[in-house]
């Protein structure tokens, strides 16, 4: 089935040069230019994937990018980010704020849809795991959730993926370069201090069940999930 993209960006030009690269890739391309349409075309239909412009008038990006976050309907959309500023800051803010990834205008249409493909593949890839019970946590593979002590942990597309790696890898150490190959699918394009980012988003969502300290930190090496922890909290 064609993926449903929706392009929020309010640069025309850049808008439909992004449309049309989409639908030579064989997708369906929805345009708003600012945060109003974006929410009326959700309302309308929940894309697959969302291309979220930074720098848009009225309320920004990011903002924009946490209210998806907090909305039930649309926490779990993958986002990828269009920004024109290069920081390393604005990508990090960008990446806490929830997006899975980013692409830093000028881009390529090519480079586009390659990062589209990749991040759809790691948010609808694994789906036939089964359930596994590990260190308290309840991970539902063909369900897709994730659930601690009865209740449903909401996770955004990259932490479940980064959870889900380390619970059908448990116990063993996993560099950042490591995890960026099985968990982001190698993609060039992604920095290791990405990993960095997405595990203290994972902890802290841990956090409310007090399993946070299941993702443990192996100094100068990388990550590791241990369920048998001598620091995990009762
Ligand atoms: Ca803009």
């Amino acid at each position: 089935m064609q993926k449903r993209i929706l392009i929020i960006e309010d640069e025309a030009p850049i808008r439909d040069m992004v449309a049309f690269a989409l639908r030579r890739a064989d997708m369906l391309p929805v345009s708003a230019s600012d945060a109003g349409e974006a929410q009326l075309a959700i309302a309308e239909e929940i894309p697959d994937l969302i291309l979220l412009d930074w720098m848009l008038p009225g309320i920004s990006g990011m903002d924009l990018a946490r209210r998806l976050r907090r909305d039930e309907l649309t926490r779990e959309l993958p986002i990828i980010m269009l920004t024109a500023r290069g920081e390393e800051a604005d990508r990090i803010a960008g990446l806490e704020a929830g997006v899975d990834d980013y692409v830093v205008k000028p881009f390529s249409t090519r480079e586009l849809v390659a990062r589209i493909k990749a991040v759809l593949r790691r948010s609808q890839g694994e789906d036939s795991a089964g359930v596994i019970e590990l260190g308290g946590l309840r991970l539902d593979g063909p369900a897709q959730r994730v659930f601690a002590a009865d209740e449903q942990v909401h996770l955004g597309p990259t932490e479940y993926r980064l959870l889900h790696f380390f619970m059908t890898h448990a116990e063993r150490v996993y560099s950042r370069a490591q995890l960026l190959d099985h968990v982001w699918g190698g993609s060039v394009y992604v920095e290791e201090r990405t990993v960095d980012v997405h595990i203290r988003r994972l902890r802290k969502i841990l956090e409310a069940w007090r399993l946070d300290t299941l993702i443990q930190t192996v100094r100068g090496t990388g990550y590791r999930f241990s369920a048998h922890s001598a620091s995990a909290r009762p």
